[in-house]
């Protein structure tokens, strides 16, 4: 597939841009998502359709969110209307449940490093819509991601988006592979949305704010981290050890304590 660029464009920082340039890496990424005629795909920065071309060429059509007015303008140059959605808008505050809405989506996306966090959390939103995500992050991003519990990297992002998502970090990409290069190594992950039915029954609200609270300050024992929300022998009740890390505890821990915290709420 004929790659074009847009002639001057100055990669924008403040939108964390840093372009896919590498076919043999395009073609690895491409691979791994699979589009098929039949996906409902929908990326997240096209930039300038390194990885659109390709996903356009198998799938025959996707819709693109892109905040950028000069690659917006750009990506309508290269595609027909019948091939490309393009939302020009900033995905961070796009009302996902709506656009996901009635959909069974794809989405992918070599995201902006500096809202990756923010954006995995707006679209954990409308999960029960999407099949798989496919995003290219910061390695020491996806690897929080995935970390398992008494691993240094394990943290909140890890339970929130586990909680949700089952989750595989397929490669990693070296900086070589975009222009500009970023300082650090890439890697991608791919997300399966746990079906509805199988998600353990918690109040999120109060989810979030127990796990937020325990990985605070991650050095301290649960007792002390969550005693706004729990006594010792409430933690003890709800089948957790109160002298334990959080980084000790797996996703259905924090369901144990979050439901115990809900409960005494009601
Ligand atoms: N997909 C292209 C590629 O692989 O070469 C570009 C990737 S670049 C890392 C990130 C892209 O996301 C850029 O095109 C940037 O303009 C866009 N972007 C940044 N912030 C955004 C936002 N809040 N909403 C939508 N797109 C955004």
């Amino acid at each position: 597939m004929k790659q074009e660029w847009l002639e001057g464009h100055r990669a924008r920082k403040r939108f964390g841009q840093n372009f896919l340039h590498d076919q043999h890496w395009i073609g690895r990424i491409v691979r791994s998502i699979d589009a098929k005629p039949e996906d409902a795909i929908i990326e997240i920065g096209p930039g300038q359709a390194a990885l659109t071309r390709e996903i356009i060429a198998c799938a025959g059509h996707e819709t693109a969110v892109e905040i950028d007015r000069d690659l917006a303008a750009f990506l309508r140059t290269q595609f027909a209307p019948e091939a490309l959605t393009l939302i020009e808008a900033d995905a961070l505050t796009l009302d996902w449940a709506t656009v996901l809405e009635g959909k069974r989506l794809r989405i992918i996306g070599n995201l902006p490093y500096n809202i990756s966090s923010p954006l995995l959390f707006a679209l954990m939103k409308g999960a029960h819509r999407v099949i798989d995500q496919h995003f290219m992050l910061q390695k020491e991003v996806v690897d929080r991601m995935t970390a398992e519990p008494g691993s240094k990297t394990y943290g909140r992002l890890s339970v929130m988006l586990q909680y949700r998502y089952v989750m595989h970090k397929l490669f990693d990409v070296p900086p070589g592979a975009f222009v500009p290069p970023p300082k650090v190594t890439s890697s991608i992950v791919r997300m399966i949305p746990r079906p509805v039915e199988s998600l353990p029954e918690v109040d999120l609200e109060v989810f979030g704010e127990i796990v937020a609270a325990a990985f605070q300050q991650r050095r301290k024992t649960l007792r002390n981290a969550v005693s706004a929300f729990l006594t010792e022998d409430e933690i003890r009740a709800a089948g957790i050890d109160p002298t334990l890390r959080a980084e000790a505890l797996d996703v259905n821990a924090f369901v144990a304590l979050a439901n115990a915290a809900a409960a005494k709420k009601a």
